[in-house]
């Protein structure tokens, strides 16, 4: 078995260390001798989204997801929206996860009209939501308890029959009012959650590495690792969470 990731915009969406999360899967693959293949594809990059398993898209500042319009007009955003329509699966983060929807409108009141993959829209606020926080996935993107930093002007706000990630337990998630965190469409999960996010969330990782071998296996199952080390970092946060 293999998995082929692309990590998409590492050039301009690479705020905290996003890109951890693709080092994240990488191992977590080849410490069950899972086969992995990694491409990067930087802004302007012409190669195809066709055939990749697992999509990343890191966090970048306002100014730099304005840099992606172009990109995204250039026929970027229809190879995206194809590729989440026909299931592959997407880790997105903070900016990451605001281009799928619908429009992002700045602070200062400039909008980018983004992808439209995903029914939902956000709006930036003078004042930033910023801190560690943790929340509750749902059941159909695992259910596991996830710590994480978060640093977003945007407020996120998810259309109608659009599910969360997960439940704020502690922070502030997509708006800081309706306790709603990131979001999940189809096989697309988007969380607010830098840091790397996956590193100390090892249940929150293997469960989007299944579901993206079950798309293409028809099966998934990762055999146990001993994630100590993780858990220990994790359970610590979650404490300091409480
Ligand atoms: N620029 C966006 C915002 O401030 C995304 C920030 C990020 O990716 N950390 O909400």
């Amino acid at each position: 078995m293999e998995l082929k990731i692309c990590h998409m915009y590492p050039d301009i969406l690479n705020l905290y260390g996003d890109r951890g999360n693709v080092t994240c899967m990488e191992k977590r693959l080849q410490w069950r001798n899972i086969g992995v293949f990694i491409q990067r594809m930087p802004l302007g990059s012409k190669k195809s989204l066709a055939g990749f398993d697992l999509v990343f898209i890191g966090g970048g500042q306002d100014f730099e997801q304005q840099l992606l319009l172009d990109d995204l007009r250039q026929g970027r955003a229809n190879e995206i929206k194809a590729a989440i329509e026909d299931g592959v699966t997407f880790l997105t983060v903070c900016g990451g996860f605001q281009l799928l929807g619908n429009y992002y409108k700045s602070a200062e009141g400039k909008r980018l009209d983004f992808v439209g993959a995903i029914d939902m829209y956000t709006e930036g606020a003078k004042t930033r939501l910023t801190g560690n926080y943790k929340f509750k996935c749902c059941p159909d993107s695992g259910g596991s308890v996830v710590v994480g930093f978060e640093n977003h002007s945007g407020k996120t706000y998810l259309g109608s029959g659009i599910s969360p990630l997960g439940t704020v337990l502690k922070g502030f998630g997509n708006n800081g009012t309706d306790g709603t965190e990131g979001v999940h469409y189809k096989n697309v999960f988007g969380t607010y959650s830098h840091g790397p996010v996956l590193p100390k969330n090892p249940e929150f990782c293997d469960y989007i590495l299944k579901t993206a071998l079950q798309r293409k296996y028809g099966t998934a199952e990762l055999i146990p690792l001993d994630d100590s080390a993780e858990l220990l970092a994790h359970d610590e946060m979650c404490r300091k969470l409480d």
